[in-house]
C-alpha cells in the first residue's frame, strides 16, 4: 500500500470507528465492568490495546498508536503530552546510573538541556558527537554506552545524519538507537526499517499541522517495544484523548500538507539562495547543506523548515526586518499552516562540537500562503535589512 492510502485507511478499523468514518471519542477515567471475569480478562490485555483504566488510554487512544505503527512499521507506539516528554521518557527508559550516552551535538535545545540537567544527576554520563561523524562514532562507543541518540536534520543548522550507518554500528555494538524524527514525519523517512530501535515525532508540528496541539509519540521495534511501554507508563505519561483525536484528524492530510509545504519552501529557498544578503542556505535538499547526500540518499521529500545565514550581521537591521513582516509571524514551533521566521538564539552558539555564530542566522517555517506573496514579503524585509545597515555600518 502507497503512503498516501495509508494515511487514509490507518486506524480506521471498524472496532474504532463503528458506522462512521472516523474512530470515536472516547473520554475516560474510569472504564467499568460487568463482571469479575470481565475484569480479568481486561487485565490480561491491558498491554494489548483493550480498555482498562483511563491513563492507558481509550480506544480512541489505540485507533491512533495503531496508524502510527503502521505508518511506522513498529511493533508498538506510546503517546506523550508533547514531544519534549516523548524524548525525555524513551531515555529514561533506557538509561540508568552508570550508563554512557551519546547525544548529537545538534539536538533540539530542551533535549540537550535535559542531558545536562535531569540526566547528569540521576548519573549518566553524555557525549555530544559531531552530526556528520558517521562510521566514525565508533570510537566513542564506550563498554557502558546503552543509547545512541540521533536528530536528523538537526535543529535550526540542519545537519542531515547518515541514520543508516549509525544503526548498524549501533546493532553491532549492541546499543540502542533513537533517533527525533519530527522533520521527516512518517511519510518523508521510516528509521525502523533502517535497523534504528525508537522512532520520536513531536507530533505538535506536522503530524497535527494546524498549530492548536501538543502531542509526542514514540514508536518502538519488538526488541524495545516492552521496555518503552512499561517504563513510560511508570513513569504516568498519558495524553488527553482530545487531543489524540486532533491529531489523527490531521494524519489524514499530512501528505498533501507536506508536498505543498516542500513546494513552497523549495521556491521561497530558491529565491533567497540568490539574495545578495545571504551567505548559506541550510535546506537539505541544497548542497549548501551538511549531509545533503544523506538527505538525497533517505529521504522522500522534505517540508517547510529551513534557515539562512545571512552575510552580515546587525541586530538593528534583523529587528527591522522582522518587525516589518506582513506574513512571517515570529514563534517557536513549526508544522502548522502558517509562516514563521525566527532569528536563531544563543542555543546554537552554545553546542560543544561545531559551536554556530547564531546573530547571522534566520530560521523560516513556510508554511501554506501563495508563495509568491512569501517571497514579497521577504524581498521588502531584506529591503529593510540591507537600509538598516547602509545607514549604521558597524557589523554588531
Ligand atoms: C518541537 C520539537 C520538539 C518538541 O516538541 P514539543 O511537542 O514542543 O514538546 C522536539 N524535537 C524537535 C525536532 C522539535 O522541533
Amino acid at each position: 500500500m502507497k503512503k498516501d492510502t495509508q494515511l487514509i485507511s490507518a486506524g480506521r478499523d471498524k472496532k474504532f470507528t463503528g458506522a462512521a468514518v472516523n474512530p470515536a471519542l472516547v473520554r475516560a477515567s474510569t472504564v467499568v465492568f460487568e463482571s469479575v471475569a470481565e475484569m480479568h480478562a481486561a487485565g490480561k490485555m491491558k498491554d494489548q490495546g483493550v480498555e482498562y483504566y483511563g491513563r492507558r488510554g481509550t480506544s480512541t487512544t489505540f485507533a491512533f498508536c495503531e496508524a502510527m505503527c503502521e505508518l511506522e512499521r513498529a511493533a508498538g507506539c506510546y503517546v506523550y503530552p508533547c514531544g519534549t516528554a516523548a524524548i525525555t521518557s524513551s531515555l529514561l527508559a533506557f538509561l540508568s546510573a552508570g550508563d554512557h550516552l551519546l547525544m548529537v551535538d545538534s539536538v533540539y535545545e530542551p533535549t540537550r538541556d535535559f542531558c545536562s540537567g535531569s540526566l547528569a544527576r540521576l548519573g549518566v554520563d553524555v557525549s555530544f558527537y559531531d552530526p556528520l561523524i558517521g562510521l566514525d562514532l565508533e570510537t566513542f562507543i564506550k563498554p557502558n554506552t546503552k543509547v545512541i541518540f540521533m536528530e536528523s536534520p538537526g535543529s535550526l543548522t540542519m545537519e542531515v545524519q547518515d541514520v543508516v550507518a549509525i544503526a548498524k554500528l549501533a546493532q553491532k555494538h549492541n546499543v540502542v538507537t533513537m533517533i527525533d524524527n519530527t522533520y521527516a514525519t512518517p511519510i518523508n523517512f521510516q528509521p525502523l526499517t533502517h535497523g534504528v530501535d525508537i522512532c520520536i515525532h513531536s507530533a505538535t508540528k506536522y503530524i497535527s499541522g494546524h498549530s492548536d496541539v501538543m502531542l509526542g509519540v514514540a514508536s518502538a521495534n519488538e526488541a524495545c517495544w516492552p521496555q518503552l511501554q512499561k517504563r513510560s507508563y511508570e513513569l504516568g505519561q498519558c495524553a488527553s484523548v482530545d487531543d489524540i483525536y486532533t491529531a489523527m484528524r490531521g494524519l489524514r492530510t499530512l501528505g498533501v500538507r507536506m508536498r505543498e509545504h516542500d513546494r513552497n519552501a523549495m521556491l521561497v529557498a530558491e529565491y533567497l539562495s540568490q539574495h545578495d544578503l545571504i551567505e548559506r542556505v541550510l535546506h537539505p535538499a541544497f548542497e549548501t547543506c551538511d549531509g545533503h547526500a544523506f538527505f538525497k540518499r533517505d529521504f522522500v521529500g522534505g517540508n517547510g523548515l529551513f534557515s539562512v545565514v545571512l552575510k552580515v550581521a546587525n541586530i538593528d537591521a534583523m529587528i527591522a526586518m522582522l518587525d516589518g513582516f506582513r506574513y512571517f509571524k515570529m514563534g517557536f514551533s513549526w508544522g502548522g499552516f502558517e509562516s514563521l521566521a525566527l532569528p536563531v538564539d544563543s542555543s546554537v552558539s552554545r553546542r560543544t562540537i561545531r559551536p554556530w555564530d547564531n546573530s547571522k542566522m534566520l530560521r523560516l517555517h513556510i508554511g501554506l500562503e501563495n508563495p509568491d506573496d512569501l517571497i514579497d514579503d521577504l524581498r521588502l524585509g531584506f529591503e529593510r535589512y540591507a537600509l538598516c545597515l547602509n545607514q549604521n555600518p558597524n557589523i554588531n
